[in-house]
């Protein structure tokens, strides 16, 4: 009998323990990293399950019956996470972005949205919350989303036609689906929505133009994202990265565009307003064009790891402090050291590496902590 050959892809042994300084590190609301980077954007990620299989995340593959996902008493519970995220918005986090896996199937994601809507930023003001879905429970969930106090979604949608579309999420799910979950996000006033989709050269780029007819005029932000090397499962190849630039191109020569100044500091997407004045699409340049020079976002995973970068191959550990003795502020001393002892910035240094060599091929998954 032949034996079962598995990756080694488990990236959630491998953390530094978070440790509180000898010295106090108060949390000012001003904290900056090594390179003078803030911190204003928590991604929290509630659950590592999925119920879609997109191939450049969680390829069916790896992701099977047999794969270990976190048992529930290893994830932080709501209070944990309402807790550490107290500590992120003294230190000055202004967003916090609710993620996974698929962060609806988290039961009664409600009451986390409501326990974090009370929290104030340092100058008093609630905080921007939002969360990113695949878009299947949303039709069910929008409106008790809303009244729990989130204020917007961004909803994955990789394409219309239903075939591919079917084949890109491995598990058969509908467009029309995703369709109706968009709509009930928009009558509930979950927006402005933001429609995230990742191109694949050669699988769905003759989806762009299709896509931006469809989103044009509709209130809803189009966002494409070029596909990235993230995780170490995806299989992902150069050739399949479709650049921003011939993005814009492709939906300049149907919908004429100009560039639009970007919203905030530290945004991800350059923003391309329709001549017409008809909406506004985005595009998202990881791969192409590094934006790591004003990144000020933290990842905290599902069972409480910090993570300084997307493309990192560790995390900070902290849930043992959260579960310890630790005061708050010991807490947020612990995470002041790790954020000022910060220089990541994978993307800037992407092109001038050798495949793989920073990181031995060993990156964290995208569906542990988080788009
Ligand atoms: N399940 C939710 C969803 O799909 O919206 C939230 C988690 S998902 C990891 C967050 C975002 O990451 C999605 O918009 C997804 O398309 C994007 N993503 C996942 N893998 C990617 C990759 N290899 N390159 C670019 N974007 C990716
Ligand atoms: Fe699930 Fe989102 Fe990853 Fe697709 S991109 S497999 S929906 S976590
Ligand atoms: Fe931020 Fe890392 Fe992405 Fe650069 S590569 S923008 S540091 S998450």
């Amino acid at each position: 009998m032949s034996e079962r050959v598995i990756p080694l892809i488990d990236q959630r042994l491998r953390s530094l323990t978070a440790q509180v300084p000898t010295q106090a590190i108060p949390a000012t609301g001003l904290l900056g990293d090594a390179l003078g980077r803030p911190l204003r954007d928590l991604r929290i990620s509630v659950t590592d399950r999925c119920n879609f299989r997109c191939s450049y995340c969680m390829p069916k593959e790896i992701f099977d019956k047999d794969y270990a996902y976190l048992p529930h008493s290893a994830l932080l519970s709501f209070e944990e996470i309402t807790r550490v995220a107290r500590v992120f918005v003294a230190h000055g986090v202004q967003k916090i972005r609710l993620t996974g896996g698929e962060p609806l199937l988290r039961k009664n994601i409600e009451i986390l949205i409501e326990q974090l809507a009370a929290l104030r930023t340092t100058e008093g003001r609630p905080l921007d919350i939002t969360l990113t879905t695949n878009g299947s429970l949303l039709e069910r969930k929008a409106a008790s989303l809303k009244a729990a106090g989130l204020q917007r979604v961004t909803v994955s949608l990789d394409g219309l036609d239903d075939a591919i579309f079917r084949t890109m999420n491995d598990v058969d799910f509908p467009v029309a689906d995703v369709l109706r979950g968009i709509e009930a996000a928009q009558a509930a006033g979950l927006g402005p929505i933001k429609v995230n989709m990742v191109v694949k050269r050669g699988t769905n780029d003759h989806q762009i133009l299709p896509m931006a007819r469809h989103f044009q005029g509709s209130g809803i932000v189009l966002r494409f994202i070029e596909y990235m090397d993230v995780g170490a499962t995806n299989g992902w190849r150069m050739d399949e990265v479709l650049p921003s630039a011939e993005v814009v191109q492709r939906v300049h020569a149907e919908l004429p565009l100009v560039q639009l100044e970007p919203s905030a500091p530290g945004e991800t997407a350059e923003r391309w307003g329709y001549a017409d004045g008809s909406g506004e699409i985005g595009v998202i340049s990881s791969v192409t064009q590094a934006f790591c020079g004003d990144c000020n976002r933290a990842r905290l995973s599902t069972e409480g790891q910090l993570y300084l970068c997307l493309f990192a191959t560790h995390g900070h550990d902290l849930r043992h402090l959260i579960r310890g003795s630790a005061s708050d502020a010991e807490l947020a001393s612990a995470i002041g050291a790790i954020w000022q002892g910060r220089s990541d910035r994978y993307s800037q240094l992407r092109a001038s590496m050798p495949p793989d060599q920073s990181t031995g091929g060993r990156r964290v998954e995208m569906s542990y902590i988080g788009g």
